[in-house]
């Protein structure tokens, strides 16, 4: 089913009603079925949504002329685009009686006619069950990188994303942090309030840490009770600033368990990207500085600076 959300580019009596069947709203489509028919042949080669919309965006174009198309699914925290964004617009929702599937927007300089939005409408009907299982794919994808516990990248995901964000940020002299953090005494939490308040409490504590960082930067369950974060673009004040506050945010958290409430804290290693690090030598650097938020005392943040400091002094001394 395709539904017309809003246009900028036509008559607002059209705005929010939902097109069931090709057709029933006038005017029809105008489209040769030898048209759609390879369409929807091109569109079943690729489960790829990027490669997807390309394709559609691109064949489209013999039947309707428009500047760009942007896809938008709030659920599953996709945003594509193709072409460029134009002045008039009209955008539609896909979905089956089962499953929504995202909103799609045309964009154009000039106004969409009443005609070529039936076109548009005939063409959109071809895209919902490709455009379904993409989804479906992107999501199988998604699963196969994310922590079914705590949904929180897995290790799989930490170790592309973090070769290549280190990579990048080597190439483009940028910035980069990671932080690892261990949660204080959840052996106790388990022992005291059982296995499932545990596994709420570091469901809770995930969503804190996503919810104190950026969109740029990630989350991933390194083991256990333990998480490594990484900071995109962070110099060491940067991170040690958002490390604080994740620290913070997890000891104000307060669990109703069935034996009472229950709060918890975290030690928090920050180490920040040098010049001759690999991964190995960054997370290591972050993993001894989080050793040492435990050993000074724990629910604390401490850097690889701190800690390079301290290594001085003693030797000094
Ligand atoms: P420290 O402050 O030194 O980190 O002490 P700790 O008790 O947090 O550390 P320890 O390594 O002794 O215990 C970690 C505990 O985390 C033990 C393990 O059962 C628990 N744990 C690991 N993964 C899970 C999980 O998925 N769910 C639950 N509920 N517990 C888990
Ligand atoms: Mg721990
Ligand atoms: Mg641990």
């Amino acid at each position: 089913m395709v539904s017309p959300l809003h246009s900028n580019g036509r008559a607002q009596l059209r705005e929010d009603k939902a097109v069931t069947s090709i057709g029933e709203l006038a005017p029809k489509p105008d489209l040769r079925p030898e048209l759609l028919l390879k369409l929807s042949g091109k569109l079943q080669t690729t489960l790829e949504l990027s490669q997807l919309l390309e394709i559609f965006f691109r064949e489209i174009q013999q039947a309707v002329l428009v500047d760009g198309l942007s896809y938008n699914h709030a659920g599953n925290n996709i945003l594509q685009s193709q072409g460029k964004t134009s002045p008039h617009s009209v955008s539609y929702r896909l979905q089956t009686q089962q499953d929504y599937m995202g909103d799609l927007t045309f964009h154009r300089s000039t106004r969409f006619r009443e005609h070529e939005l039936a076109n548009l409408e005939g063409l959109l009907t071809t895209l919902v069950y490709p455009m379904r299982n993409a989804l479906r794919y992107h999501e199988a994808l998604a699963a196969a990188f994310r922590d079914p516990l705590t949904g929180a990248g897995n290790r799989v995901a930490l170790d592309k994303t973090l070769s290549r964000e280190l990579e990048l940020a080597k190439r483009h002299g940028q910035q980069l942090s990671v932080l690892m953090l261990d949660l204080d005494y959840f052996k106790q939490v388990n022992d005291q309030h059982g296995h499932s308040t545990g596994d709420k409490v570091l469901k809770d504590a995930a969503d804190c840490i996503c919810s104190c960082i950026r969109q740029t930067d990630m989350c991933f369950r390194y083991g256990g009770e333990e998480f490594l974060v990484m900071l995109s673009s962070a110099d060491q004040s940067g991170a040690l600033r958002i490390a604080e506050r994740i620290r913070m945010s997890i000891a104000a958290l307060i669990f109703n368990a069935p034996k009472g409430e229950l709060q918890i804290s975290a030690s928090i290693g920050c180490a920040t990207l040098r010049g001759d690090d690999d991964r190995d030598s960054l997370v290591q650097r972050a993993d001894k500085a989080l050793y040492q938020a435990k050993h000074g005392g724990r629910n604390r943040v401490i850097s690889d600076v701190d800690m390079a400091f301290s290594e001085l002094e003693q030797a000094a001394e």
